[in-house]
């Protein structure tokens, strides 16, 4: 059950870290084809950070379709914002008004409630991941495969955060409380004594790009991208909308190809 004040303080921490995330977004760096901005002057850079305008992008309409959707559970009217920024922060701002107003009412088992709840209580959280700020307990802990139990507790063992970026250093934890070794110390194993019955996850798929995005970013033409497409270049996914998704370094090499020159400068903004 999540409490007034810390839908409040939810709503709190999103609006001090959404403008340093959506600040993130043009704070990366690309690949700037400096002939093609000297050919055409009203080409803008058009920097962009994936990770971070993915994140913000996603709040930016989770918070409107949450705000919206209850005001018409509370009051029978959807209320729909304009697209700018400081109504984005209306609506974070207003958010837990609305959920506290609908705990209130008695619906706090309504689809719309909770979807709502989890998403505001989730969100400071992945900011501060983006951001690299987490918070102890933040970054989870994995349970470790295979079933493997402490032999004091019999509960499962887990893997320390940060596993995955130093598998050899590993190390198996028991985390019930109050366990002991036969030391008084909590069980824990080296990793020499297990890592061979697992391997890590394998990574996750490159982030991918639709032409269009690409097309907009870099300010091309759509139709040269599907040129690009036709010969050869192959997807790596698909979004949820079924549009193929490219990789961003395969459509840049094709880009610098494309030019005929090899002066790419990375320009850092
Ligand atoms: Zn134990």
């Amino acid at each position: 059950m999540t409490t007034p004040e810390q839908l409040y303080t939810a709503a709190r921490e999103t609006l001090t870290l959404l403008p340093r995330t959506q600040a993130l977004i043009t704070h990366t760096t690309n690949q700037v084809d400096e002939s093609q901005i000297k050919r055409t002057k009203t080409v803008h850079r058009i920097p962009w950070n994936n990770d971070a305008a993915t994140l913000y992008f996603d709040i930016h309409a989770a918070v409107r379709r949450h705000e919206a959707a209850l005001t018409l559970l509370l009051f029978g009217h959807a209320r729909y914002r304009g697209g700018d920024d400081q109504n984005t922060l209306d609506a974070v701002s207003r958010l837990p008004v609305l959920l506290d107003r609908a705990h209130t009412a008695g619906h706090q088992h309504h689809d719309t409630v909770t979807t709502a709840t989890t998403d505001l209580t989730a969100w400071p959280r992945q900011l501060r991941a983006l951001l690299d700020e987490p918070r102890d307990g933040e970054t989870p802990w994995t349970k470790a495969p295979g079933n493997l139990v402490c032999p004091h507790c019999e509960q499962r063992l887990h893997l320390a955060p940060g596993w995955r970026d130093r598998p050899d250093h590993a190390d198996l934890v028991c985390r019930t409380p109050d366990c002991a070794d036969e030391h008084g110390h909590q069980p824990r194993w080296a990793p020499s004594a297990w890592v061979g019955l697992v391997q890590p996850d394998p990574a996750p798929a490159p982030p991918g790009v639709t032409l269009t995005a690409y097309a907009t970013m870099h300010n091309m033409r759509r139709n040269t991208l599907d040129v690009w497409a036709h010969r050869g270049l192959e997807p790596v996914g698909h979004d949820p909308a079924g549009v193929a998704l490219y990789d961003v370094n395969h459509l840049d090499q094709r880009r610098a190809a494309s030019t005929g020159r090899c002066s790419l400068q990375v320009v850092h903004l």
